[in-house]
């Protein structure tokens, strides 16, 4: 039953990560493209205070920002190494301060993110009441919940939180907590997050959420995928406006796999997009991930996950600005590189499998270790799974590889998860 070995993870994918600052250092990221028709602004166009735009947050009544933070660069451990995971943690308050200069009005988190609760309420003090704050449980049990809230409140030094979800699915023991709290004024309002559109559906339908947090980047588009248009996404996009549920939108810059595929450029396909990105800079690209989810009218905003000031600049003057030609070419190019590595998450695969292996949550746990550089995270993810699920229970049947409408090879990619992750 067991196609693959226990073995530690190989030194390719051992190596630091390095941040998309550090990319732009490292390469001549010159702003070549605004000589060009169509160029987009460099990273240095600073957009001036006031040049966020806004969005109604379905029937809740708040008004978000296009861009706010997201904070899974926060997960637990210290894995993107002691060195950039402790200056992640430092720079955390200068890049809130840098969102809300730049207009931005909220932060996304989960009480799972390491301590990024407790920083972000230290670094919201005294402007609590122009933060909206979104943060989440994984916990299964009603009393666990609320437990789990109250110590969200402490962390974040407040009396309520703004937006309270149940992280990753949805759990019944959540929603009878969150009713509670919110009956009793410690959270506005309710939401879920998913990788799966179908799992949101039943709960946007009975109106048992107010907002929802999905998946959605230009890799999701159905001519990377040749198999099937956009996975439900966009219908259930359609079903939240209909039903006046906000829809904020994770993961919207796909992977992060810039900055390692920096260093591994044999793949043509990866050394023509970094040849292009070296030439017309790379914040075109990053921007380009942005303006193409803010099109859509039927999303509120986007949570990107920042890690410096800088970036916060760069994610900031999208907002406004229209897709190019070089945005497309830039697009284009990345997925057409990325499109055979990156789980969407969908799960199509699942029911294919005689076995049960978990793949949608060991291909996240690979993507945590080699293009987030969460290590010890996605390890600890890895072994939390039951024995029967890992990538050990995988008989190299096949019948997933069929199922994927992405055109993955799953059974290779399983195999490397389990090398890098035990
Ligand atoms: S090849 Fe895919 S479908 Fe077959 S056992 Fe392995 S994970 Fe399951
Ligand atoms: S392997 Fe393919 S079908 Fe399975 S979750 Fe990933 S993208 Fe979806």
């Amino acid at each position: 039953m067991n196609g693959f070995a226990d073995k530690p993870s190989t030194s390719a994918h051992d190596r630091q990560p390095v941040t998309r600052r550090q990319f732009l250092e490292s390469g001549s990221a010159l702003a070549v493209g605004a000589a060009l028709s169509g160029a987009a602004a460099s990273a240095g166009a600073e957009p001036r205070k006031g040049e966020m735009q806004y969005r109604r947050f379905g029937a809740t009544g708040l008004t978000v920002s296009e861009i706010g933070l997201g904070c899974a660069s926060g997960l637990k451990s210290q894995t993107l190494g002691p060195f950039l995971f402790d200056r992640y943690r430092e720079q955390l308050p200068a890049i809130v301060d840098r969102l809300f200069e730049r207009g931005g009005n909220f932060v996304a988190t989960s009480q799972s993110y390491h301590d990024t609760e407790e920083i972000l309420g230290r670094a919201l003090k005294g402007r609590r009441k122009d933060a909206i704050i979104f943060t989440a449980t994984g916990k299964d049990k009603a009393k666990d919940v609320v437990a789990a809230c109250e110590l969200s409140l402490k962390n974040f030094q407040t009396d309520y939180i703004d937006c309270y979800f149940s992280h990753g699915d949805w759990r019944d023991g959540f929603y009878e907590a969150a009713q509670s709290l919110k009956q009793q004024g410690k959270i506005r309002f309710i939401g879920m997050s998913c990788h799966v559109p179908a799992k949101h559906r039943p709960h946007v339908e009975a109106g048992e959420v107010d907002f929802i947090f999905q998946p959605y980047n230009y890799m999701a588009l159905a001519k990377w995928t040749e198999k099937i248009d956009l996975p439900g996404i966009e219908e259930l996009f359609a079903l939240c406006k209909q039903q006046d549920v906000g829809v904020i939108c994770m993961k919207p810059m796909t992977g992060h796999f810039i900055p390692n595929w920096a260093k591994e450029t044999s793949e043509p396909k990866v050394a023509q997009l970094m040849q292009e990105l070296r030439q017309f800079g790379s914040e075109n690209l990053y921007q380009a991930f942005l303006m193409w989810v803010l099109k859509n009218p039927n999303v509120c905003c986007a949570a990107v996950g920042m890690t410096t000031p800088h970036e916060v600049v760069e994610n900031c003057a999208a907002v406004g600005k229209k897709l190019t030609a070089l945005h497309y070419r830039l697009l284009d190019l990345y997925a057409a590189a990325a499109t055979r590595d990156y789980c969407r998450m969908c799960e199509t695969c699942m029911p294919s499998c005689p076995h049960g292996v978990a793949i949608a949550d060991i291909l996240r746990f690979r993507m945590y270790y080699k293009n987030y550089g969460h290590r010890a995270d996605a390890r600890e993810y890895y072994a939390a799974l039951p024995a029967d699920r890992n990538a050990r229970a995988c008989s190299r049947c096949g019948k997933c590889e069929q199922a994927c409408p992405n055109g993955l090879a799953v059974v290779e990619k399983l195999r490397e998860a389990h090398s890098l992750l035990v």
